[in-house]
């Protein structure tokens, strides 16, 4: 990133850094959580959702790439091994031991709630100070919803068909 680009941003870059890093572990740890979710699970409406889990484990690569390319423009290093992704993660990892739909479905939920979390947080802490970076914490929060919304209704749909 350029000088002058760097030197907008209102609030402690290093520290900037260090929170977009702790995104970057949680998106890259959704990402296998949603990839091998789709590969295992088992039960009910199985096609839809792997098709839904496969689409998600698409969107959370692509925000580890949006969050690296910020990382990258703040001059920051990106966290290069894949062993630090658990140590500095927010939202970790749930290994999916009960392949049943219903249980990879909560585990994702919840999953996309502390993402919700993350970036609602990253959003008020770069408010008015670091408009690039809020930016994109928006762009990622909607999907972050969205991809709730989803799980939650497939859920629902289980429910209602196991009636
Ligand atoms: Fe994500
Ligand atoms: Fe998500
Ligand atoms: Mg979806």
């Amino acid at each position: 990133m350029g000088t002058k680009g760097r030197e907008i941003v209102g609030l402690d870059v290093e520290r900037l850094i260090e929170l977009l890093n702790k995104a970057y572990a949680d998106e890259w740890l959704a990402y296998y959580q949603y990839w091998i979710g789709a590969k295992v699970v088992k039960g009910r409406m199985k096609g839809q959702v792997v098709a839904e889990l496969e689409e998600h484990a698409a969107d959370e690569l692509r925000h580890a790439g949006m969050v690296l390319d910020r990382i990258m423009q703040l001059e920051g290093t990106p966290l290069l091994k894949p062993e630090d992704w658990y140590k500095v993660s927010n939202c970790g990892y749930d290994v999916p031991e009960d392949p049943h739909v219903e249980s990879i479905l909560k585990q994702n939920i919840k999953g996309e709630q502390c993402a919700i979390d993350v970036y609602n947080k990253l959003l008020e802490a770069t408010k008015d100070k670091d408009p690039l970076t809020y930016h994109m914490a928006l762009e990622i929060l909607k999907d972050e919803v969205e991809h709730e919304d989803d799980l939650q209704a497939l859920l629902e749909d289980l429910h209602e068909r196991g009636r």
